[in-house]
């Protein structure tokens, strides 16, 4: 067998890698230097094109936890990251020239692994793996719609951030759905009231809160029609009261009467532990969205398991076009691995290519769902919901623990940390081929 990994990115590198470990002949292509994407700089692999941090290294994080199973999974853009390790107090940063330059000698040194630096503008004959990345180019977009129709296909994501329900206050925010008067536990909506001054209060601080600066190639993002939470506030003070805070159609139980205006937030996963901040896409820095988010009342201690952010991105819509092994549904010779699959991350892209390069080569058993890996898969193959759109790790996306802690956020981190080894232990020791990594060498 030969699979064609389209791509040399975060996923791409990873997944040829597993491919070529598992003694499988791969083609990868890289347009690079030839044509650049509008992030990257450098003709090089695995280029980190922001930041040069991988986020935390620490277990009761999510993003630390995904890292570790990666490690005793043996992948081979983790082992890169830790050798081109730099202090970065609790996360895992990296010296990006060094860390490319160790995954294109790892590259070099596999002999199963032939790089060709050339755009691909049709989807090559064979198996493939797509993993070309959230700046993928035009002609292969025009060959990826053809492939998952335009309705599949989406160019930015525009994220709200979500709260973990257990830090909001209940006694403020109410279960209730529009029209519906009764509050109602079971109402698909929780609902954030607003006095007058409260909302004026809000809308002056959203206002003047320190924004992302937008990038060339992605100003065309608010001509289509999903305007960041604190642009509808700069349009007019009562711009918001009208659109995604509009209270009408809700009783507050607190006072009997309509409030002046409303947050509403919907469940993010069907255990109803993380909930989503409705309409509030929003390009305010990470720092500013926590301040001015915990204004909203009942929001005051709220712990974001996500931020909001928009960008430039195509993905797909996984879990409509995708199988649980990554592959698509209309054509199985095809994956798609990486961010174009809808999941958001450096970390999470390595994942994803890690999880196609396995998947291609013939594993046969998923890592199981309590696994920061299993919730990767899950996350781009299974996911329901209306509006798809790109996800970092989080522990919202693993299933609830049966039995919680009862010390609080942290321990119930660590509780699920615990479990998700403990599975991945056990997942390993029924593929025991999973951990022979053989190290190409740098
Ligand atoms: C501007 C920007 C900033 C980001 N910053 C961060 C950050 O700070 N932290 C973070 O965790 N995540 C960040 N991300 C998100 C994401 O994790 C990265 O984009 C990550 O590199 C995605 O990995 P990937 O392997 O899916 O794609 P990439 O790493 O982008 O790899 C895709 C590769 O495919 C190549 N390619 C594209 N089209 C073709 C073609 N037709 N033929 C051949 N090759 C092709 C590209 O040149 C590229 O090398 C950012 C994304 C963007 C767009």
């Amino acid at each position: 067998m030969k699979v064609s990994v389209v791509g040399a990115g975060l996923a791409g590198c990873e997944a040829a890698l597993q491919l070529a470990n598992s003694g499988v002949e791969v083609k990868l292509c890289e347009m690079r230097p030839g044509k650049m994407t509008p992030a990257h700089t450098t003709a090089l692999p695995a280029e980190l094109v922001c930041s040069n941090s991988l986020r935390s290294d620490q277990l009761h994080n999510a993003p630390g936890l995904l890292k570790e199973e990666l490690r005793r999974c043996g992948s081979f853009l983790m082992k890169a990251a830790d050798i081109c390790r730099i202090p970065a107090g609790g996360a895992l940063a990296v010296d990006r020239i060094e860390f490319s330059r160790t995954v294109q000698s790892m590259i070099a040194n596999q002999k199963l692994i032939t790089m060709v630096n050339e755009e691909v503008t049709a989807i090559p004959d064979g198996e493939v793996i797509l993993a070309a990345g959230p700046l993928v180019s035009d002609s292969l977009t025009d060959s990826v719609i053809s492939l998952t129709g335009s309705d599949s296909l989406y160019f930015y994501d525009a994220i709200a951030p979500v709260v973990d329900f257990e830090s909001i206050d209940t006694g403020k925010a109410f279960f209730q759905n529009r029209y519906e008067s009764e509050s109602d536990s079971r109402a698909d909506y929780l609902n954030c009231p607003f006095s007058e001054d409260e909302y004026r209060n809000f809308v002056r601080e959203l206002k003047a809160g320190e924004r992302v600066t937008t990038r060339d190639f992605e100003k065309e993002i608010h001509f289509q029609g999903c305007m960041p939470v604190e642009a509808i506030a700069d349009s007019g003070d009562m711009s918001l009261a009208f659109g995604p805070m509009k209270p009408v159609g809700l009783v507050d139980p607190g006072t009997g009467n309509q409030p002046f205006a409303a947050v509403q937030l919907r469940m993010e996963n069907k255990a109803g532990t993380a909930w989503n901040l409705v309409g509030f896409q929003t390009k305010l820095t990470y720092a500013e969205q926590k301040r001015v988010f915990r204004l909203i009342p009942g929001l005051e201690n709220a712990e974001f398991i996500r931020l909001g952010s928009m960008h430039r991105n195509t993905f797909i819509n996984g879990p409509a076009v995708l199988d649980s092994r990554m592959r698509l549904k209309s054509d199985s010779r095809i994956m798609f691995a990486g961010q174009i699959t809808g999941i958001e991350g450096y970390i999470e892209s390595i994942a994803s290519g890690f999880l196609a390069g396995k998947l291609m080569s013939g594993m046969q058993l998923f890592p199981p769902a309590e696994t920061a890996l299993g919730s990767v898969l899950r996350y781009s193959t299974e996911t329901i919901t209306q509006n798809y759109q790109p996800s970092n790790i989080n522990f919202g996306l693993f299933p609830p623990l049966k039995k919680k802690p009862r010390r609080g956020r942290r321990a119930r981190r660590e509780a699920q940390a615990e479990r998700a080894l403990e599975g991945l232990e056990k997942w390993l020791s029924e593929i025991p081929s999973m951990k022979k990594c053989v190290d190409p060498g740098r």
